[in-house]
């Protein structure tokens, strides 16, 4: 019974490792290697003999060669879980070039197979809403902001404001009928990131129960982060180093505010920076966490890559 309730307690957060494909025609032996794909993996940062391997473990792990869609099998029940009145926070961690994008957008040039999280969601979304239509009516909001040194900027406004846009229906990819609004988060969703900035998509559902008027009220926030790179080891100075400065910052807010929340810790640090305060009523309480952790196999970034995995293993 006690392990029961430490299962349910440890429910609300759930940390998945990804690891990149190597690149390059020259095939360096991987630092990170991964010794069982299955449920409860470990991870091994290989580099330097015995004595530096660490076996991390996660919820699941995902090697270099799991597709876009068998990772997307384990998320799709939170996005279920937003048409049903909860509140969803998917994060991609990890060092700039790690896949953070590529799980959250897809590659650059993309195809229905190699699309990622973000898509396939709003796919689901609607797909969901239409077979419910002659049940509940549901109203679509989205939202797109950015975090960059600290400030938040609304993609979709052009006046300041950060506003909520209703969302009337979504077509992915080749099926193009969309309202305005559709077409610009298509567009910058499709546009990267540049390196320092945190974005994040935030979709808001609510649903009215056609038969008995109840409502349900639930969103979804993908957060595609900044990347993670250590701001004493990126040898940065001026501009960039306080760019680092304020992404180490508020990237440590973040694993206080999941650390503290999987400790069912009664103080949750929320105020500590702009990224949790936005997101303060998607983490904690009845809210479900997804934490995708990236690395990269090159063994010369290894020093990021056991520092990302000791990130992991605090906020799970
Ligand atoms: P990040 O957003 O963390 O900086 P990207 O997602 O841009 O990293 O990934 C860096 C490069 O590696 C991109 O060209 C991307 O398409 C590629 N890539 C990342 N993950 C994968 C993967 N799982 N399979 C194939 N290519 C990948
Ligand atoms: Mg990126």
């Amino acid at each position: 019974k006690l392990y029961n309730l430490v299962q349910d307690l440890k429910g609300s957060i759930r940390v998945y490792c990804r690891v990149r494909p190597a690149f390059g025609t020259v095939k360096k032996p991987s630092c990170v290697d991964c010794i069982d794909e299955g449920n409860m993996a470990v991870i091994t940062p290989g580099k330097g003999g015995k004595d530096t391997r660490k076996n991390f473990t996660f919820n699941r792990v995902f090697g270099p060669s799991a597709t876009q869609a068998l990772v997307y099998v384990d998320t799709q029940p939170l996005i279920r879980s937003v048409l049903d009145g909860y509140n969803v926070c998917i994060f991609a961690y990890g060092q700039t070039g790690s896949g953070k994008t590529f799980t959250m957008t897809g590659p650059d040039v993309f195809t229905t197979e190699t699309m990622g999280v973000n898509y396939r969601s709003l796919n689901d979304l609607f797909d969901i809403q239409q077979q419910r239509k002659n049940m509940i009516a549901y109203e679509v909001c989205v939202q797109m902001l950015e975090i960059y040194n600290e400030m938040v900027r609304d993609l979709l406004s052009s006046d300041g404001a950060t506003k909520k846009y209703p969302f009337y229906g979504y077509s992915c990819l080749f099926d193009i009928h969309l309202s305005f609004i559709c077409c610009l988060v298509f567009v910058i969703l499709t546009t990267d990131h540049i390196r320092n900035t945190t974005g994040c998509l935030t979709v808001h559902v609510s649903g009215k129960d056609l038969t008995s008027g109840s409502t349900v009220r639930g969103c979804m926030h993908l957060v595609d982060l900044a990347g993670s790179e250590r701001a004493d080891k990126t040898e940065a100075t001026g501009d960039r180093l306080k760019e680092a400065t304020f992404i180490n910052k508020s990237l440590s807010a973040l694993g206080d505010v999941i650390a503290s929340l999987a400790q069912k810790s009664t103080h949750v640090p929320y105020r500590n920076s702009k990224l949790t305060l936005l997101l303060q009523d998607a983490l904690g309480g009845q809210a479900k966490t997804l934490m995708f952790i990236h690395v990269s196999p090159d063994p010369d970034t290894v020093g990021e890559t056991i520092s990302t995995l000791k990130f992991a293993e605090r906020v799970s």
